[in-house]
């Protein structure tokens, strides 16, 4: 049975990677850290018995801010397969955190990449590379090639993360992937990201009157349906070569958009229920990202099959679904 290691596995694409490689067959190993709420909800529900989820799921105690906790695990584990997910994810918060977001995303990679180094046995590793690398791009659509313009603290932790990555591959022939993933989303995304706070800000129209408050609404996104990106990290591991793809729709969608949509489904018109908020705007917004996965589609065969308006419709209906109003 082949294994997996996955920093990440709390969140939505560690989720989704799980149930998709207990469909593959795989023992899945992730890395959980203490909390103070043991709130593990996007685990509960893996589409496993819960026998089988015994059987073929184990979570271990550590931090990516520890490498000796890290290599204590790759150790114990002995992971065919490394899928770093894990980190401070989200742009915004990277402005006011900036250091932990760099000591995590950045530092932590190269932390596990040591693990990796040290394993004494072929391990192939993931690691969760993002558009935001791109910033403010010259070019529209980005690929493998374009050059990073990195914008915010998150954008350059990605990119040290990134370009440790490739030189871990390139300097001790590691098999390491960089998985240059835009936007994707899913009833699963965090609350405080913006299509899942527009979902759930509709329904809160709807049944409770209640108004939303956004930023910048004229901000254009190549939103995915995120279990369709988890399978792209898969294939990128399965290939004979390691290498980098882009992963994205192609096209691109505004803030504003997805809440005339959202809030449509709903039966509601968003400009009579969404507010400005001063503090969701950025100290720099980054340029049109929008990517172009021809050589996902050509090498991995991965294509997105999600698009916009379905995307918005799951989205509003799972938030539906949860307030007990399918
Ligand atoms: P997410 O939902 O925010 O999940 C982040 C995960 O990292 C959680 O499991 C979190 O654990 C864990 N984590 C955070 N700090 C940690 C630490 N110090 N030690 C160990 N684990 C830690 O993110 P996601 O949307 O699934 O994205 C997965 C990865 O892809 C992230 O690295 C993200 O930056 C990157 N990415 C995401 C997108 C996207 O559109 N979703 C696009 C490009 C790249 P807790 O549950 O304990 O918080
Ligand atoms: P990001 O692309 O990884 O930063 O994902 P987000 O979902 O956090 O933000 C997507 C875009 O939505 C960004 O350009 C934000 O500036 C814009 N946006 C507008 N209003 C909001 C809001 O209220 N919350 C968040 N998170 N983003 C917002």
């Amino acid at each position: 049975m082949p294994r997996a290691f996955i920093t990440g596995i709390t969140g939505q694409d560690g989720s989704y990677l799980t149930e998709f490689l207990l469909r593959q067959g795989y023992e899945v190993h992730g890395l959980v850290r203490q909390t103070s709420l043991m709130q593990r909800g996007r685990l509960d529900a893996l589409g496993v018995s819960s026998e089988e989820r015994m059987k073929r799921v184990f979570l271990h105690y550590g931090d990516l801010g520890e490498a000796g906790s890290l290599a204590r695990l790759v150790h114990a584990i002995q992971p065919d397969e490394i899928y770093h997910l894990g980190g401070q994810s989200h742009v915004r918060v990277s402005f006011d955190a900036p250091e932990a977001t760099f000591d995590i995303n950045a530092s932590g990679t190269l932390r596990l990449l040591e693990c990796v180094r040290e394993a004494g046995r072929p391990v192939r590793f993931y690691h969760a590379s993002s558009c935001e690398m791109y910033g403010r791009p010259e070019i529209a659509p980005q690929d493998e090639r374009t050059p990073f313009h990195p914008v915010s603290p998150y954008a350059c932790s990605k990119a040290a993360g990134h370009f440790l990555t490739v030189c871990y591959r390139e300097s001790y022939g590691l098999f390491a992937c960089n998985g240059i993933l835009f936007n994707h989303e899913s009833p699963r995304r965090g609350e405080n990201f913006v299509t899942r706070k527009i979902a759930h800000g509709a329904v809160a129209a709807k049944l409770h009157g209640a108004k939303l408050r956004l930023g910048n609404l004229d901000a254009r996104k190549d939103w995915g349906y995120a279990p369709e990106y988890v399978e792209a990290m898969w294939k990128m591991l399965q290939r004979d070569l390691p290498g980098d793809y882009v992963v994205a729709t192609g096209e691109a969608h505004s803030v504003r958009q997805f809440a005339e949509a959202a809030f449509a489904r709903v039966g509601l018109d968003w400009r009579e229920w969404v507010e400005s908020d001063p503090v969701q705007f950025r100290p720099s917004e980054v340029g049109l990202l929008v990517g172009n996965a021809s050589r996902a589609e050509k090498e991995l065969g991965w294509t997105p099959a999600t698009r916009f308006a379905e995307l918005v419709r799951l989205m509003v209906d799972a938030e539906l679904h949860a307030a007990g109003r399918p």
